[in-house]
């Protein structure tokens, strides 16, 4: 757990969040800046700072495991969507617990900006 981080206190329950999916490591709530019809984010329970400090590889499974249940659950799967994990400055990463945005209901643009 770190100090004042709002995924931690999602993960505890002291916040509210639409969660959609959960296991005994990971949560998927859905993001409430949702930049798709579909806008997940699947967190671990355990405070890791950013993709830089995960080093579970079973953890790492977990939330991708966590990720298709989702897809399958929002019927994206067939579809398409896009996981995207965004790390530290250049990626754009606002909060300092890692997340996977899961993103689908439409077609994405690529390249990202
Ligand atoms: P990032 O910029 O990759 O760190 O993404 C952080 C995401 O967390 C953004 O898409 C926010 O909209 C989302 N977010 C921030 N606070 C909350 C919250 N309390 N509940 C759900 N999503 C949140």
């Amino acid at each position: 757990m770190a100090e004042g981080c709002i995924f931690c206190r999602i993960a505890r329950g002291e916040i509210p969040a639409t969660i959609v999916a959960e296991s005994a490591s990971s949560i998927a709530f859905r993001d409430i800046g949702a930049q798709a019809p579909t806008h997940i984010l699947v967190i671990p329970r355990a405070h890791v700072a950013s993709l830089n400090q995960l080093d579970d590889a079973i953890l790492l499974a977990d939330m991708f495991s966590l990720v298709r249940r989702v897809v399958g659950a929002e019927r994206i799967a067939d579809s398409g969507y896009r996981v995207v994990v965004n790390t530290n400055a250049d990626g754009g990463q606002s909060v300092h617990h890692l997340h996977l945005h899961v993103l689908g209901g439409r077609a994405l643009s690529w390249p990202p900006g």
